[in-house]
């Protein structure tokens, strides 16, 4: 744990030793290039930690880290017991198919998650997904494509359209046994998660769902791959709490999405949420969790879907998830997020233009940033 203090609080100083004596932790000062010097108190700081809120109350202290083992579950650097720190292997989180395929989301390869905002109409969801089957084929990679679609829908306005729950969880199944290809749905309520996750082949966390803390242990009791969106005001440590939630239950199979955040700029008009591509790097950094991204809601307006997309291939992302229309005459009958959809035809050219990135740019990104473990 790392505590940032003005220099020449002595008061302070004083009344963090004795806090950290009184736990039996060590600190260590390290003194900073400005004005600011770091304290390090070491050993089990479980006690120490739990008095946050009080130290950062005292006069001159600017901020105050957690040590990745706060998310030990999850984190990449963890400490043995012998102190000595130890990097692990990143996660891939595998989702069988009906086809027979597993589609392994971090191994190093894009995974292409597709499919409406909600399914609405039998036709519309089953035409999807034979569309995404028929792209899947096409560039070889059905093995890497997964159905999305949220029958429960979050809406910020109580009197928007809701999502046809369970007949549209039915349409989804249909989906998956049309095309093969397994799916991913929102899940909102924690006393339904076996309901909907006996159904479903990975469940949601949307962003307004991602501290709902009861929801985030009963998905991970539950044990099937999670989706967890990172909320959309919250910063990259919560979010990482949010997912150890997940993994306290003993359920690893957690794939993290960065689905952009409220700003101030987001008002502007040209963004519906900004998206924070550096958070991607950095969660592939401290987490051993796949790290997906979503263009879609970042984006709010389908005409610059591909380019936010495109960024966050080359920020290193193991996946993305994309809403799609089946056709361009679907779009007025689109009840929500119809703004934001593609068409699975402009799709088709994205997986193109991915995994021509794959081949020809990324070894050369690779190389440029000195990462030789394949995105792993
Ligand atoms: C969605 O995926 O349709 C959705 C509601 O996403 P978010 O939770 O990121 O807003
Ligand atoms: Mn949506």
């Amino acid at each position: 744990m790392l505590i940032e203090i003005e220099r020449g609080r002595n008061q302070t100083l004083k009344q963090i030793r004795d806090l950290a004596a009184r736990f039996g932790n060590q600190i260590e000062i390290t003194e900073g290039t400005g004005v600011f010097d770091t304290i390090h108190v070491i050993g089990d700081t479980r006690g120490f930690s739990a008095r946050e809120d009080y130290v950062r109350s005292l006069p001159g202290v600017r901020a105050f880290f957690h040590a990745a083992s706060g998310y030990a579950n999850i984190a990449r650097t963890i400490r043995g017991k012998d102190g000595v720190a130890q990097r692990r292997d990143r996660r891939i989180v595998e989702v069988p198919g009906l086809d027979g395929k597993i589609r392994r989301i971090g191994s190093g390869k894009h995974m292409f998650i597709v499919g409406p905002d909600s399914p609405q109409t039998l036709e519309q969801t089953l035409a999807i997904a034979r569309m995404a089957r028929d792209v899947g084929e096409r560039f070889g990679v059905l093995d890497r494509m997964i159905l999305r679609g949220g029958a429960f829908k979050p809406r910020t306005r109580p009197n928007s359209w809701r999502g046809l729950g369970m007949k549209g969880i039915a349409m989804l199944d249909a989906a998956r046994e049309e095309s093969g290809i397994p799916y991913a749905t929102e899940i909102m309520d924690l006393n339904r998660v076996e309901e909907i996750g006996t159904h479903a082949d990975m469940l949601q966390i949307g962003t307004r769902n991602s501290q709902n803390f009861d929801l985030l242990e009963s998905v991970g009791r539950f044990g099937k791959p999670v989706i967890l969106k990172r909320g959309f005001g919250n910063e990259v440590e919560e979010w990482f709490y949010a997912a150890e939630y997940v993994a306290n239950q003993g359920n690893l199979n957690i794939v993290l999405c960065e689905r952009g955040m409220k700003t101030l700029f987001t008002k502007g008009g040209y963004c519906r949420n900004q998206p924070d591509l550096n958070a991607i790097t950095f969660a592939r950094k401290q987490t051993i969790l796949p790290v997906i991204f979503d263009p879609s809601h970042v984006a709010g307006d389908f005409r610059i879907v591909a380019e936010n997309l495109m960024a966050s291939v080359a920020h290193m992302v193991d996946g993305t998830i994309t809403e799609t229309l089946h056709d361009e005459s679907f779009r007025q009958e689109q009840l929500c997020d119809a703004a934001q959809a593609l068409t699975m035809e402009a799709y088709a050219s994205i997986v193109e233009a991915v995994l021509t990135y794959e081949e020809k740019v990324l070894p050369l990104v690779r190389k440029a940033v000195g990462d030789s473990s394949n995105g792993r």
